[in-house]
């Protein structure tokens, strides 16, 4: 049996199955139950948030020959069938990063002028529309000032600062979130639940954080270690395939650093240098680590922390040991050590010497007090 990928198997197909953009979904739905359609949105937000998503779903619940109490798609319709099946005329895509010339637009706005034969509405959908070229971008504004009757335009970018204020303000700017963390191992649990497959929750929070904050490239994590491992997702297989260093290392290296053992802390780099990864990648990681104990010093700030349930725990508890001015010292030495790592030349030493500065933070405060 084929896998399907699962990005394309579990694409929402109604608004209330676009995970972590309420706030968007609840307004185009409105939108919809006010009739008060605009002519014009522009989607910005980071890649893979569901920004073509929900055009998608947009411009087929408006097109709905049977729209459900809720304003959301029934999904049974003709017009909902051809949009599912990608066979609708209601809906154009044009991808501006590699059409993005006059003549591309003008074909485009040919097009916009007819109506559409079945349903109300034709949309079109203009992605990473920060690309068009100057000249295309002119000659669609003029479309996008008197647009027919029957056409709506979504515009979507990554890059909001880059979108003329011309065409900024004729229209409605939605910005999308980011995925967090949490919502996007929720829903890496419901597709493996779907699949049949095993997950251990630490394992999909390590894909979560990976993708950083794009729910397509968490699935598509997702499937990649399916296609490694089979059924049964570990945390142990995760790590290796997506070469992440062991979160268990850091919180080695930090109960070392506060009992001031030098020795151990240079074993254990020793072995993370042995497991093959490098020293950027490391200290770059151990300054995150002191990043999230500082976060959970304080009830406000620990939802500012990105890790599964199992694993927060455990912060919390190695964060009652550290007191804030360690955490300090400790990311000014990290820090320092990251930004200075491209130009240092012994760069095994220029991290020894960052770790046997954290292995010397309570001596040396001692020897400012005295
Ligand atoms: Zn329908």
């Amino acid at each position: 049996m084929e896998y399907i990928v699962s990005a394309r198997k579990y694409r929402p197909s109604t608004f209330s199955s676009v995970e972590g953009q309420d706030n968007i979904t609840v307004t185009l739905k409105n939108a919809i139950k006010n009739k008060q359609l605009a002519h014009a949105y522009l989607f910005c937000g980071p890649r893979g948030v569901g920004k073509t998503t929900c055009a998608r779903i947009f411009a087929k619940t408006i097109n709905c020959l049977n729209i459900t109490p809720d304003f959301e798609a029934c999904n049974e319709c003709e017009s909902c069938k051809s949009f599912n099946e990608n066979r609708s005329y209601n809906i154009h895509e044009l991808d501006a990063a590699s059409n993005n010339s006059v003549d591309d637009i003008r074909l485009l706005i040919d097009k916009v002028r007819i109506p559409p034969q079945i349903g109300k509405y034709s949309v079109y959908i203009i992605d990473e529309v920060h690309m068009l070229s100057q000249a295309a971008f002119n000659a669609f504004l003029k479309t996008l000032e008197e647009p027919p009757k029957h056409a709506i335009f979504i515009l979507a970018t990554t890059e909001k600062h880059k979108i003329l204020p011309t065409i900024l303000s004729r229209c409605q700017t939605f910005d999308f979130n980011r995925i967090t963390v949490e919502v996007a191992v929720e829903h890496l649990k419901y597709v493996a639940k779907k699949e049949g497959i095993e997950a251990e929750e630490e394992a999909l929070n390590v894909i979560a954080t990976k993708a950083d904050g794009a729910m397509r490239d968490a699935l598509s994590i997702f499937d990649q270690i399916v296609a490694f491992t089979g059924k049964n997702i570990t945390y142990q297989q995760v790590i290796d395939n997506l070469n992440v260093l062991d979160y268990d290392y850091y919180f080695r290296l930090v109960e070392a650093f506060l009992k001031e053992d030098l020795i151990s802390s240079l074993l254990i780099y020793n072995d993370i240098l042995n497991h093959g990864f490098d020293g950027s990648h490391f200290i770059n990681g151990l300054a995150s680590h002191f990043r999230d104990l500082m976060m959970c010093r304080d009830s406000q700030t620990v939802g500012l922390l990105e890790v599964g349930a199992s694993i927060k725990q455990r912060y919390l508890e190695q964060a009652k040991l550290c007191d804030n001015d360690f955490l300090y010292e400790a990311l000014r030495i990290t820090t320092e050590c990251d930004l200075n790592y491209r130009t240092a030349r012994n760069k095994r030493l220029h991290v020894e010497f960052a770790i046997m500065s954290l292995s010397r933070i309570p001596t040396e405060k001692k020897k400012l007090l005295n």
